[in-house]
């Protein structure tokens, strides 16, 4: 990547500059300039580079070449909004049936190193994708937007508590670093960091928060949640805590009300996944969700395929700019959005409302028909001492309720608490209870989602 100003395959954002640092900074200034530009020319720069990574996937992705091809598209055709839409979607399915078909063969040297990245996959159907030194090296750059958006102090402690290897960060200590991580330290240095591993009992990972009094705490929401909860028993809060970060699970706005409430600060989420590195970021003026186009173009479709407009909730189909490797084109990621309106803090990239979740995260009924669940859970309490739950939708007409409880419940309890599940879901489900001690567990990758569709799509 030291070619001066151009990069065979890129067109935008320009990537220049010989050392890494250089080439950040140079990508930040032309981020801080797009984020501001009319809407019109930011579609057509992006446009412009996902064309020329259409042409290199048609070209030298056995894949794309017989799908696109049987779409009517050429190598170096021209991108349009109407002609980008004509183009097939790529499902999470058609990745792992086509393997090794969906890989280049043809990667572009000046692209940098090549490596894999294996998603965890909450729904075990993990995906396999090659990303090159260029898609990391805007990951990072991305990184560093999030700081400077949040005007994060980077001399203070970063904690994060998330999923990982047993052994990496286990409790009752987890790990301490020198600096917050190669990203955020490419343009200077941090202050410390603190690990811990996600496994850890709510109450060690309080302890250990305590401990090291960090200035901002990285974590998922769902972990979050049952520490707020933690902290509001026992009534502490974390004296130094500027900002609680939060990555991988959607945020919803009593989580919001609840941290500010607890800990008083507010959550600056961050919206990306492995596959495709950073999608948005949330707005540090309107808590809106603002598209990082520079690297992803996103589209919002309705159950036709036709744009959502602002305030409807759609699919996200997301293609990403510059995978040479493993190009993915309109990837239907199964997680919905509600599209977003123009943005008071001035910033002109595409806005996102709200991230409402995965399709496995929606309710199916036995007519076909899907929707987001309610399950009636603020009124658990009044039933039964019930502290978290989640359920597991195994057939059309049939859920697992799983409960961690203080104690067992009784039969009538049970009843009444069916009923109320059953009102709130709108359908008369066969309830299948299950009980546990302490936590519910979680998916390997850490996440926990509170509803989950198991019964296998398309
Ligand atoms: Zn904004």
């Amino acid at each position: 990547m030291s070619a001066p100003g151009t990069l065979a395959g890129v067109a935008w954002p320009r990537i220049a500059g010989q050392t890494r640092r250089e080439q950040l900074l140079a990508l930040l200034q032309q981020f801080a300039e797009a984020e501001r530009w009319p809407a019109g020319l930011l579609q057509q720069h992006q446009l412009r580079q996902l064309a020329l990574t259409v042409a290199h996937a048609c070209r030298t992705v056995p894949f794309y070449q017989q799908r696109f091809g049987a779409a009517g598209y050429r190598a170096g055709d021209a991108l349009t909004p109407e002609r980008l839409r004509d183009l097939p979607l790529l499902t999470r399915r058609d990745i792992q049936d086509a393997g090794a078909a969906l890989r280049s063969s043809a990667i572009p040297p000046q692209f940098g190193a090549v490596h894999e990245n294996r998603t965890s996959g909450a729904t075990g159907q993990p995906v396999q994708v090659t990303r090159t030194a260029l898609d990391a090296l805007i990951w990072q750059a991305n990184t560093l937007r999030d700081h400077r958006w949040h005007r994060r102090d980077p001399s203070l402690k970063l904690a994060a508590i998330r999923a990982l290897p047993p052994g990496d960060a286990d409790p009752p200590l987890g790990v301490t670093a020198a600096g917050w991580g190669a990203a955020s330290e490419a343009l200077g240095p941090t202050g410390p960091a603190a690990l811990l591993t996600l496994n850890a009992d709510v109450a060690v990972q309080a302890a250990w928060l305590r401990r090291h009094a960090p200035g901002y705490l990285l974590t998922y929401p769902s972990n979050l949640a049952a520490l707020l909860a933690h902290f509001a028993r026992a009534g502490e809060r974390l004296p130094g805590l500027r900002a609680v970060l939060t990555v991988g699970e959607t945020v919803s706005a009593a989580l919001r009300a609840a941290c500010g409430e607890t800990l008083g600060v507010g959550i600056e989420d961050v919206y990306s996944s492995q596959e495709l590195g950073y999608i948005a970021l949330q707005c540090p003026v309107s808590g809106q969700y603002h598209v990082m186009a520079e690297s992803v173009l996103v589209e919002v479709l309705d159950a036709e395929g036709r744009p959502c407009a602002p305030g409807e909730t759609g699919r996200l189909v997301i293609s990403s700019l510059h995978n040479h490797a493993t190009p993915l084109i309109r990837y239907e990621l199964r997680d919905h959005a509600e599209v977003g309106g123009p943005c008071a803090c001035g910033r002109t990239l595409p806005t996102l409302a709200r991230i409402a979740g995965r399709s496995r995260n929606m309710v199916r009924l036995p007519d076909g028909s899907m929707h987001w669940p309610m399950v009636g859970f603020h009124r658990f309490r009044e039933i039964a001492p019930v502290r978290q739950y989640q359920m597991v939708q195994r057939a059309p007409d049939a859920i697992e309720v799983r409960l961690a409880c203080d104690r067992a419940l009784g039969a009538v309890e049970e009843a009444q608490l069916g009923e109320v599940i059953r009102n709130a879901l709108g359908h008369p489900f066969r309830l299948d209870f299950a009980y546990f001690e302490g936590e519910l567990p979680r998916a390997p990758n850490g996440k926990f989602e509170e509803f989950v569709c198991a019964i296998p799509a398309d």
